[in-house]
């Protein structure tokens, strides 16, 4: 019979045993099922089983400082296909998180700074930005006979906000339109924000949840300013 004072009661449990650094590495059969089934494996040596064990060896300082968590999309297959259900990409994103911003690499580095401070990856000017809008609609009226098309900017009470992937507006203008043919076609109540208008939140690939948080807000004061209750966050 279990005397009572060995039972250990819930907050009793050592919860950090189970979130060691960064967290759940542990649990790792060294199976391999994560390494075959990523996309990314062998890239620059990159192997997310062998990457586990590192972090579960607890060298810590080489794997923050090596490129491997770098070369990770954070697609998240290996997570579906590990028999332990180890969270590999929120591995990555911590260790990510552990790298001293100044060293994050230069392209993510510079495009989280420049969103947080102008509001998009690119630093477009609100100006350019409505202008590549409007210029991308009259294309839209132009090319499929959609003559009373506008793209609806800052409309306020819409059904639909959606945020638009920096490259939609710099290379790759003919991919905005496959959205708002559909949308017009569907007879759509959508808007795009002409401020905060990003949907690439790189806060959320360094690792910087501050910077995450920060970018979702502005995405939520859009809403709240506009009246509108449904996102379409094509990131
Ligand atoms: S699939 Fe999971 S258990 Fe298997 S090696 Fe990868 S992390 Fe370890
Ligand atoms: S999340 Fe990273 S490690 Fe996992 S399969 Fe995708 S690229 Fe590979």
């Amino acid at each position: 019979m279990q005397e009572t004072s060995d039972i250990i009661e819930m907050d009793q449990i050592d919860h950090d045993r189970f979130r060691s650094w960064p967290f759940s590495q542990d649990f790792c059969l060294t199976c391999g099922l994560c390494s075959s089934s990523c996309p990314v494996s062998g890239i620059d040596g990159f192997d997310p089983r062998k990457l586990i064990r590192m972090v579960s060896l607890g060298l810590e300082d080489k794997v923050v400082e090596a490129r491997w968590p770098w070369i990770c999309t954070m697609c998240a297959k290996c997570e579906h296909v590990c028999p332990m259900e180890i969270d590999i990409p929120n591995v990555v994103r911590s260790i990510r998180g552990l790298r001293d911003r100044e060293a994050v690499p230069g392209i993510l580095h510079k495009g989280l700074a420049a969103a947080l401070e102008t509001g998009n990856n690119l630093r477009l000017p609100k100006e350019d930005f409505v202008f590549i809008l409007e210029d991308v609609g009259e294309e839209i009226a132009e090319e499929s006979g959609f003559e009373d098309f506008k793209v609806p900017v800052d409309k306020e009470g819409a059904n639909i906000l959606t945020t638009i992937h920096n490259k939609l507006v710099n290379t790759h203008t003919d991919d905005l339109k496959h959205w708002w043919k559909i949308f017009h076609v569907a007879k759509e109540d959508w808007t795009v924000p002409s401020d905060n208008w990003e949907g690439t939140n790189w806060g959320l690939f360094t690792g910087d949840d501050g910077a995450m948080k920060t970018m979702v807000g502005r995405i939520v004061e859009n809403m709240e300013k506009l009246k509108i209750k449904n996102l379409l966050w094509p990131e």
